[in-house]
C-alpha cells in the first residue's frame, strides 16, 4: 500500500536529483518544479498521508522540517524566504501516497495558495 515511485526513489531504482540525505530522511528535487527551489524531502519509512502519523512519528515529521529549514538555509535563500508545503488527499492536491514536504523558494509566493 506504501509502495510509490517515491519508493523507487529511495532504492535508487529511478533517478533522482537528491540534494539531502540522512538516516531518516531523503531530499530530492521535483520533476515538476513550481518554483526556482521545488525540493521534496520525504520520510524512508513510508507514511502514505498525513492523516496516518501518530505521535511515533513526531521526531520523524520534525526532522522533515528541519531538513528543510537547513536546506533552504544551505541555498542562501533562508532570509529571503521560502514555503513549506504538506498536501493532505485529493482535496488539496496529493497525487503521490508517500508523505512529503514540498520546499519552495526562490521566487514570490502568493497567498491565498489557490
Ligand atoms: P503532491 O501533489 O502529492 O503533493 O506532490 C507530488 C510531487 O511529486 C509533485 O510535485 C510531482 O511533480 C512530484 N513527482 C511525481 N513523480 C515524481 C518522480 O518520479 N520524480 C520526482 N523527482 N518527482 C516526482
Amino acid at each position: 500500500m506504501s509502495e510509490t515511485i517515491f519508493s523507487k526513489i529511495i532504492r535508487r531504482e529511478i533517478p533522482a536529483d537528491i540534494v539531502y540525505e540522512d538516516d531518516a530522511v531523503l531530499g530530492f528535487s521535483d520533476v515538476n518544479p513550481q518554483a526556482p527551489v521545488h525540493v521534496l524531502f520525504i520520510p524512508k519509512q513510508a507514511i502514505p498521508t498525513l492523516n496516518e502519523a501518530t505521535p511515533a512519528d513526531a521526531e520523524l515529521l520534525g526532522k522533515l522540517l528541519l531538513a528543510a529549514a537547513a536546506y533552504a538555509k544551505q541555498l542562501g535563500l533562508a532570509e529571503r524566504g521560502y514555503r513549506v508545503v504538506v498536501n493532505c488527499n485529493e482535496e488539496a492536491g496529493q497525487t503521490v501516497f508517500h508523505l512529503h514536504l514540498h520546499l519552495l523558494a526562490g521566487r514570490r509566493m502568493h497567498w491565498p495558495p489557490g
